[in-house]
């Protein structure tokens, strides 16, 4: 079955040669020795929500939506094992009846779990690693068609370098996860003013679970979001909540963007209009509900690892710059936190990190504004998300991984015939 593929912002086209949709490991393992023995490449798909080209292929693109579900749950060891096609809506509801809850998420919930973890996927909350740092044990399929198992305890070199991999080791295909069980959030979120937000910030982040703020450019406008433990019971009105949340944020906003789209002059004036109208509210609910938002209104998007210490600098030279470049921007800019980790590949590799995550609406020029604040980025030490838009070279990803050279041997182990490469990777690692 072959057919034509785009990711969820649309800016990744192709047509793969054949479209392949495992039921099991041993599938899994055959199409990867078939393709060795013609000569064909193989890229792994989740969710398609990755905004740079990962999936990318001629060749043959393996799908593992046929792959989902949870294999083993222990309620005893707070763990359960989850196949890697999993997308992570199901997972929430799954591990909820199970009475378990992964610790921390990101803001949607759409990606597949392998997808996720593997491009390093972080929610925000100063005590929590990316999603990555949850797994306990995973199962991949190398270049071979070899099956592997790795943890901390087995082959742990081959399991710091496969989490975050991007299926460039193998094809993964189970993961074994650290639970929490089931808990509900407080989740408030309300208008703030930049400045005080930028001066408390380290009271906002060490008092709060998960804390993120979103800045609109332009402004000194902010919408705190701060989320923290309960035992009251959740308290919401789910279809009020839906409307005004999902149908008329999502609408009023997307309507707001094809206008700031047809007369981008009117961008800025949009962006103080959005930052005028934040509004207050709270809700709570079980932790998986409250993590997942709906995106309706698309867009392109380029994010950046910072180290912790650098935040505000490298905040406040991004708003010097967007002021004085007067960029045609009203998406809001996204900022987080995460604990330091020691994946190899992970952008929070050996530091407590914050992002910085910069949209701009889809079909808007977006390539000044992102270029722009790449450089600020790097200057502040920045590593780029995986799964978003970047122009780093070799040379860029060799200063910024001191586990550059180990991840390049782990991957020449793995994949000595280079099955899972694409274009964007031949260019990146050959
Ligand atoms: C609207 C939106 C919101 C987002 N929110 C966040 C957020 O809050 N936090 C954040 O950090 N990121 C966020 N992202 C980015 C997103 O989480 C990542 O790009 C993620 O990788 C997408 O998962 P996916 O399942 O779509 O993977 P894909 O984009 O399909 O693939 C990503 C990578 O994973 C590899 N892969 C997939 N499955 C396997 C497998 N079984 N074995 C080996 N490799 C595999 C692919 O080959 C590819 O390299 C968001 C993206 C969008 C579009």
């Amino acid at each position: 079955m072959t057919k034509s593929i785009q990711n969820w912002a649309g800016n990744v086209q192709f047509k793969p040669e054949n479209y392949l949709l495992p039921e099991h490991p041993d599938e899994i393992a055959t199409y990867i020795r078939r393709a060795a023995e013609t000569g064909k490449k193989i890229r792994t798909v989740g969710s398609a929500h990755s905004f740079s080209p990962l999936i990318e292929t001629q060749d043959w693109l393996l799908s593992l939506d046929r792959y989902q579900g949870l294999s083993a749950v222990s309620k005893a060891s707070r763990t359960a094992t989850a196949k890697a096609g999993t997308k992570l809506y199901t997972l929430g509801e799954l591990l909820f009846r199970e009475g378990l809850a992964m610790e921390n998420l990101g803001d949607i919930d759409r990606q597949s779990l392998a997808g996720a973890l593997t491009t390093g996927t972080h929610g925000s909350g100063t005590g929590f690693g990316i999603l990555a740092t949850q797994v306990e044990e995973l199962s991949l399929i190398d270049g071979l068609g070899n099956p592997h198992t790795c943890s901390r305890t087995q082959a742990p070199e081959l399991f710091r370098a496969a989490l975050v991999s991007m299926g460039l080791l193998g094809v993964i295909t189970e993961l074994k996860l650290r639970l929490e069980p089931a808990y509900r959030l407080h989740y408030v979120h309300r208008k703030g003013s930049l400045d005080e937000t930028l001066g408390n910030l380290e009271d906002y982040k060490h008092n709060n679970r998960n804390f993120e703020f979103y800045w609109f450019p332009h402004t000194k406008s902010v919408q705190l979001k701060l989320v923290n433990r309960t035992d009251d019971s959740p308290r919401h009105n789910g279809t009020l909540r839906w409307i005004n949340d999902v149908l008329i944020e999502n609408a009023a906003f997307g309507a707001l963007s094809c206008y700031a789209r047809r007369f981008p002059s009117q961008a800025m004036g949009i962006s103080r209009l959005c930052g005028n109208l934040i509004s207050d509210g709270e809700r709570v609910d079980w932790s998986h509900r409250v993590f997942a938002t709906t995106r309706l209104v698309p867009f392109v998007e380029m994010e950046y690892n910072i180290p912790t210490e650098n935040f505000v600098g490298a905040f406040r030279d991004m708003e010097t710059a967007i002021n004085k470049h007067q960029f045609a921007v009203h998406f809001p800019v996204e900022c987080r936190w995460a604990k330091a980790d020691d994946l190899l590949l992970s952008p929070a590799n050996g530091r407590d990190s914050a992002y910085i995550a910069v949209h701009m609406y889809k079909g808007m020029p977006w390539k000044p504004y992102f270029e722009t604040l790449e450089a600020i980025f790097k200057a502040h030490g920045g590593r780029p998300h995986w799964g978003k838009m970047n122009t780093c070279t070799t040379e860029n990803f060799q200063k910024m991984y001191p586990d550059w050279p180990q991840f390049l041997a782990i991957r020449e182990k793995m994949d000595p015939n280079r099955i899972f490469m694409n274009s964007y990777f031949g260019q990146l690692i050959g």
